[in-house]
């Protein structure tokens, strides 16, 4: 008979435990659904259709001058020097080769096959060359935090794809048509701009840091009025993309297209 009554008595606990855990799961659960959702962008920003079409557009451009894209690039890789030991320059300051070498990773780059050099007078704060990146000190040290991961961010986006060495051998190719290298028409300035543009979405796209710091460089560049040439796109459009993804990276945490 007691144990009877002790069954049952267990039992009752067991149900009022159960019970229990279900209002418990419930109340969870109905917590839950009132939690705030993160929004998703309003806009979808297709940053990767806008550069596709200023790639096609610039091969299409230099197309009539009978260059083709893949003679281009493939000439352009053989041209790439492979480091065997990594060159600093000793002006570099220690801070500067930790950022550098922080963001190389972060853009996919083994900073070991990257030289860094000191550039003692430029209008840029870096620029990126074969296998090797230049720092012009005083104004890299000018720059926020931000701002100087997007600068290396964009240099490390030229290193990958190779740009610099394109250029080079387009002008080679383009050498006896004396064309006008101040001329926004040019073709080699159409591929030089889709080169800075994918350079700054890719770098602004690495995170809400990066894109911070792509808006802080493009209002500094409007804001001096830079020169930087018919090589580089227009300052108010590099404005208009850096706020496009600044606000797309703080509205979702999955990043951006
Ligand atoms: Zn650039």
């Amino acid at each position: 008979m007691e144990s009877i009554h002790r069954y049952l008595k267990y039992l009752a606990i067991s149900v009022s435990a159960i019970a229990g855990l279900l209002i418990i799961g419930s109340v969870i659960t109905l917590t839950s659904s009132k939690a705030p959702v993160i929004k998703a962008p309003t806009k979808t920003i297709d940053s990767q259709a806008f550069l596709d079409e200023k790639e096609a557009e610039a091969w299409a451009q230099l197309k009539k001058l009978n260059i083709d894209k893949a003679t281009v690039v493939q000439k352009a890789q053989g041209l790439r020097k492979k480091i065997t030991k990594r060159h600093i320059d000793k002006s570099i300051a220690t801070s500067t080769r930790t950022l550098v070498d922080t963001v190389l990773t972060q853009s996919g780059i083994d900073p070991e096959t990257i030289a860094l050099y000191h550039r003692e007078k430029s209008y840029s704060a870096a620029a990126a060359g074969n296998s090797c990146l230049y720092i012009t000190q005083d104004i890299f040290n000018g720059l926020t935090q931000q701002a100087k991961k997007f600068v290396i961010g964009h240099e490390a986006q030229h290193i990958i794809n190779s740009d610099t060495l394109v250029l080079q051998v387009v002008e080679e190719f383009t050498d006896h048509l004396k064309l006008n290298p101040t001329s926004p028409d040019c073709p080699i300035n159409y591929l030089s701009r889709f080169f800075e543009f994918r350079a700054d979405i890719r770098a602004a796209s690495l995170g809400a840091e990066f894109a911070q710091g792509y808006v802080e460089r493009a209002h500094g560049w409007l804001k001096n009025n830079a020169d930087f040439g018919t090589c580089h796109p227009k300052h108010a459009e590099r404005l208009a993309w850096a706020q496009k993804i600044s606000g797309s990276v703080n509205q979702s945490p999955v990043g951006v297209a």
